[in-house]
């Protein structure tokens, strides 16, 4: 990683992003993801009033494959892959996205989230659920109805493969979680704390690489978002609300960003090296139609960021708790 924060006085002559129009209503007649409308399968939504999960119509995995299949020929391998895609819808209110939710309304979401883990991960093809959202249209999320995606399926992706097997050889060395030390570590420094309550911590990942790039952990060390106990729940959405807020006031925009939940592996094995956690990656760098882009010198050497994990921290710290539309 390289950071060279000398970089952000530079001239720029780039890409001014035009904002997405912040002009939008309750109900939307033409939204598919809207109580009462119709979906592209013919389906039609029910009139729902709190959160509301579907199979997704257009799913990347099919749960009807020939499972285990694997293809080799010489160098390269190919394996089918089964799984099944669920979207979660997380209010039917069209305008509104988790920054604008209630603490409250942002647990029904949570409490979604957890139903969705227990049965997909119970399910015994399934070893991994990845949980999600693509927010804004720069993400190329191409509806602002406020929803998240749940893919599960049958092998482990790269990203929590990577992580698994790093705090599997910390946890064999150590016997604590890895993610627990380094957040003990941060919450002693506080040089990188965004946003602490008694369960949760939000931080700016010491090896962030994009400039506004955030996690939230868990203070105790809990594998599964199963394992959150009431006052954990409330507590997650209190960070979750919070954190999202921040990102909206720190442009006065609908703050855009691909988030997920980093969850244990569901194959039936004890993960007691598992950290839960929450990424947050979103793209914009100085303003809101600046981003930062993953190009030449990050695709082929290694990442680079212009602003400072510590100054990023400080930025988002000091932004107030309330929504800036609510700011009167
Ligand atoms: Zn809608
Ligand atoms: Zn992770």
């Amino acid at each position: 990683m390289l950071v060279s924060p000398h970089r952000t006085n530079r001239p720029w002559q780039g890409e001014i992003s035009t904002l997405p129009s912040e002009q939008r209503h309750s109900y939307e007649p033409d939204c598919y993801l809207c109580p009462g409308n119709k979906r592209a399968n013919g389906e039609i939504n029910p009139p729902y009033t709190s959160t509301f999960v579907f199979t997704n119509d257009y799913s990347a995995l099919l749960e009807d494959v020939p499972s285990s299949k694997i293809i080799e020929n010489k160098l390269l391998l190919i394996k089918v892959e089964s799984g099944i895609c669920r979207v979660v819808n997380f209010s039917p209110r069209h305008d509104l996205t988790l920054a604008e939710l209630q603490e409250s309304e942002i647990g029904h979401v949570i409490a979604a989230w957890q139903e969705e883990f227990r049965s997909l991960g119970s399910h015994p093809a399934i070893n991994y659920v990845q949980i999600f959202e693509n927010k804004g249209s720069l993400m190329g999320n191409s509806n602002p109805h406020p929803h998240g995606q749940v893919w599960a399926q049958e092998s482990i992706p790269n990203e929590p493969l990577k992580e698994l097997k790093q705090f599997k050889l910390y946890y064999a060395k150590k016997k604590h979680s890895l993610l627990l030390d380094y957040l003990k570590l941060e919450l002693r420094l506080k040089e990188r704390i965004v946003y602490e309550n008694e369960s949760f911590a939000v931080v700016v990942p010491f090896w962030a690489i994009w400039p506004f790039e955030t996690m939230i952990v868990s203070k105790r060390r809990i594998s599964s978002i199963l394992e959150l106990k009431e006052k954990d729940k409330k507590d997650f959405a209190n960070a979750l609300s919070i954190l999202t807020i921040k990102y909206d006031n720190l442009f006065k925009i609908s703050f855009p960003y691909s988030a997920g939940l980093h969850q244990a592996p569901t194959d039936g094995k004890n993960h007691p090296e598992w950290h839960f956690h929450m990424h947050f990656y979103p793209p914009l760098l100085r303003s809101a139609s600046i981003k930062k882009f993953m190009v030449g010198y990050e695709l082929l050497a290694e990442p680079q960021r212009d602003i400072t994990p510590e100054y990023s921290a400080n930025v988002l710290r000091d932004l107030p708790i309330v929504h800036y539309k609510n700011i009167q």
